[in-house]
């Protein structure tokens, strides 16, 4: 197969030249690197809260720019183990360690499970990145990492977690999806309530520091605890979205069977993560690299200020037959009121708030 070089951040990779497809193992996506760029951030600032010495796995490496990445750009990194089922992922992982002189990074061509369970406990940081589902390794990579470690998790299956096809989701990840206007986080949340329950069954709390979405994908990045309260804390933080379709009030119970203050019975999502998706301290600490993550980090920081529910303002004004209103009219009118407000990573026509449905009405104009 032919191969070009290409670089990113700080390294050049050899990359196999032809088409993504599902069947074809992927080797280098483009559209990735927004995601590899706050990985790596993240990563420096989550290096800066521990003193052990730092061995992490990238699990699902294809052509290794994300573990190289890492080496080069994230400071005291002391060993990578970058690793890839795919022999010709193999090969050309190996020419890219090479060529980036990243002299700490071992190589692996095993399956990732296997890879995991042979490291009980070993890794600092373990990163999965798959083409489709993170659930096949959620298992090996809840056994793999260790106490203050951090797990990084990108998930591609957004047909199942976001409503498309609910048949999938129960049966992957054992919880009822919902379309709603907010599809998106709650298929994050599924995805973080998922990423819990398989770490408390090691004794592991998980605890999500930052989430994002894009057309493609989510990613989850969160802290590893070995502790029963931590797990036990963690697993507190299930239950479900509740929503009307009728008049779309939102909100999150341990239960699923309440009727809505409208007369309507709510539908529900779950089980879910209902906790916080952002860690304040820690999104404050992470250093943009370009304009697009300075503006990405600019709405970071708002919104892990806001410990509220997330409506699509086209949403909540079509229910109310009310043009749509501007996001920062909104949120000043919000915040005019004394509540919090803010914009959304999870869309540019989002807001969180912890004012009541009614507030929220009651600002986007409705007579
Ligand atoms: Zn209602």
């Amino acid at each position: 197969m032919q191969t070009k070089i290409v670089r990113e951040g700080a390294c050049k990779v050899h990359v196999y030249e032809g088409k993504i497809t599902k069947k074809d193992p992927v080797f280098f996506n483009p559209e990735m690197k927004f995601n590899r760029d706050i990985s790596v951030a993240c990563l420096k600032v989550a290096r800066k809260m521990s003193s052990e010495t730092w061995v992490i796995c990238d699990l699902l490496s294809g052509c290794g720019i994300r573990g190289i990445r890492y080496m080069l750009e994230v400071p005291d990194v002391e060993f990578a183990l970058l690793n890839d089922a795919n022999p010709s992922a193999f090969e050309i992982i190996k020419k890219n360690v090479g060529l980036n002189k990243a002299g700490r990074a071992e190589v692996e061509n095993m399956e990732g499970n296997v890879l995991l369970s042979m490291h009980s406990n070993k890794f600092n940081f373990v990163d999965i990145d798959p083409f489709g589902s993170s659930v096949p390794f959620l298992d090996g990579a809840a056994r793999a990492v260790r106490h203050g470690g951090f797990l990084g998790v990108t998930g591609t299956d957004l047909g199942p977690l976001a409503g498309t096809y609910p048949k999938t989701c129960l049966r992957r990840y054992g919880a009822k999806s919902l379309k709603t206007d907010v599809i998106h986080e709650t298929g994050v949340r599924i995805l973080t309530g998922y990423i819990i329950r398989a770490l408390s069954k090691y004794d592991k709390g998980f605890l999500p520091l930052l989430c994002f979405c894009s057309r493609h994908y989510y990613r989850i990045f969160g802290e590893v605890k070995k502790s029963r309260g931590c797990a036990d804390k963690a697993v507190a933080g299930l239950g479900y979205l509740l929503y009307c379709c009728k008049c779309g009030r939102r909100k999150y119970s341990r239960f699923n069977n309440e009727r809505c203050e409208c007369g309507a019975e709510f539908d529900y999502a779950g089980p879910l993560y209902t906790g916080g998706l952002f860690d304040e301290d820690f999104v404050q600490m992470i250093e943009p690299m370009d304009s697009r993550m300075e503006k990405f980090v600019g709405v970071l920081r708002e919104e892990s200020k806001v410990d509220g529910m997330l409506y699509d303002i086209h949403e909540i004004c079509s229910l109310n037959k009310v043009e749509t209103v501007r996001r920062d009219c909104l949120v000043s009118c919000l915040r005019e009121k004394d509540y919090s407000a803010s914009g959304s990573v999870f869309g540019g026509h989002t807001v969180r708030t912890d004012a009541p449905l009614s507030v929220v009405v009651e600002c986007v104009g409705k007579k």
